[in-house]
């Protein structure tokens, strides 16, 4: 029996997604975004749920996880929405994986090894025209719009599906931003329009944007935040009626009654206030836990927050410290959170080896090793282990990994 799981309640995602659509625009339809492995839930069986409860659209970073959607059964339109090399093309095309275009020179390349693939009947295509408005990432400027349909007219093998934007600061409350990029999106696709290219759809709204500006829904809205049960930003609370899916779980392995003063973990940060028991669940950052991504302070709060943390921490109070729920009791983390180990300071109360703990576990963090056990018809139908060897894609994405120095040590 594994010492820590994560527990996924597919119904709980259902009925995320069923919420949304209520929401929709009448001609929109939901492309449920499931990069990074659906945020840490496990990409195929989310998938999966979402396209038995009637969801024909997704959407992913990377060609290979795409590969992975169409191996397990999902039909339907798979997005590809990051850059994409030249050797993912073959296989992306024969999984009819719909790609993201975003310079010029793909354009001709991805063309080529399209009519190189069949000599009469090569394939065609599907291909999405990213616009960039004010990302800073990737994505066509209004520059290069002649060219981009100089280019596109030489690359018959080429159907453009569509053309679409993200948001860079859709969550905030300022929509001055967000109303430019919009704007720039909305040039850049008149004049694409006027240059005789008429993609199929338009999409540019992540959650926070179809929360916000239900007049921009156009033909699909990209959703992942809200799908897994997550709120884009504070202001969006209660916007819609949403259930969490997700509960990550240890269990007590080692039970000890302590003195008062009993020091705890690497660098004997912790130090036992009075007569208590110590309990190690086998849990610690090589799991993700306690790791989060680097975020910079967003404004002077923000850094206030993060200096009164290290003050405190400075004089033996740990605000940051990680706290677990054991019977639904909250408890304290005991020092460092080890790499694969972690004691819990459990007070007196009455428990035992064996005993389950609820840990706050971050969802695109967590190591996609720990098995995921899901749940439909409120029932546990299957127990999930990524197989060594296999990528686990959680694990690549671009966060910048912030492991902070209460967590280093090892065991
Ligand atoms: C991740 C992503 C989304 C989904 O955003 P959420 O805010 O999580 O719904 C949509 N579009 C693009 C291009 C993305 O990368």
């Amino acid at each position: 029996m594994a010492g820590t799981w994560i527990e996924v309640d597919l119904d709980a995602v259902v009925g995320n997604y069923q919420e949304i659509i209520k929401h929709l625009s009448p001609e929109a339809k939901c492309m449920a975004v499931v990069k990074a492995d659906a945020y840490g839930l496990g990409a195929v069986e989310v998938a999966r749920a979402l396209a038995r409860a009637g969801c024909e659209a997704f959407a992913v970073t990377r060609v290979e996880e795409g590969l992975i959607l169409r191996e397990h059964g999902i039909e339907g339109l798979i997005l590809v929405l990051g850059p994409t090399t030249q050797e993912d093309w073959s296989a992306a095309i024969a999984a009819r994986l719909q790609l993201t275009l975003s310079e010029l020179s793909s354009i001709v390349e991805l063309n080529k090894v399209c009519s190189a693939l069949e000599s009469e009947n090569s394939p065609l295509v599907q291909v999405h025209l990213k616009v960039e408005t004010g990302m800073g990432r990737t994505g066509f400027q209004f520059s290069e719009l002649e060219a981009l349909s100089y280019v596109l007219e030489k690359a018959p093998h080429l159907q453009v599906a569509g053309v679409y934007t993200h948001f860079a600061r859709a969550a905030r409350r300022d929509r001055v931003y967000t109303l430019r990029q919009y704007e720039r999106f909305i040039s850049f696709t008149t004049r694409l329009g006027e240059l005789g290219i008429h993609p199929t759809w338009k999409h540019v709204c992540n959650s926070a944007a179809f929360l916000d500006y239900s007049e921009w829904h156009h033909d699909f809205v990209r959703i992942g935040t809200l799908l897994i049960g997550h709120y884009p930003g504070q202001g969006f609370k209660g916007k819609l009626k949403l259930s969490d899916p997700w509960v990550a779980k240890s269990r007590i392995v080692h039970l000890r009654k302590v003195p008062k003063g009993t020091y705890v973990g690497y660098q004997s940060i912790y130090r036992t206030k009075a007569e208590t028991q110590l309990a190690v669940i086998p849990v610690g950052y090589a799991d993700g836990f306690g790791l989060e991504p680097r975020f910079t302070p967003q404004g002077w709060i923000d850094f206030l927050k993060i200096v009164i943390k290290n003050l405190a921490a400075l004089f033996g109070f740990f605000l940051g410290l990680e706290r677990v729920e054991l019977k639904g009791k909250t408890v304290r983390v005991a020092g460092k959170i080890g790499m694969q180990l972690t004691v819990i300071d459990v007070g007196m109360q009455d428990c035992a080896l064996g005993d389950e703990v609820r840990i706050p576990l971050r969802r695109t963090v967590a190591n996609p090793r720990i098995p995921r056990r899901y749940r439909q018809d409120g029932q546990m139908f299957s127990e999930w282990v990524i197989k060594e060897g296999v990528l686990p894609f959680s694990q690549n994405i671009l966060y910048e990994i912030n492991i902070r120095e209460r967590n280093e040590g090892s065991g």
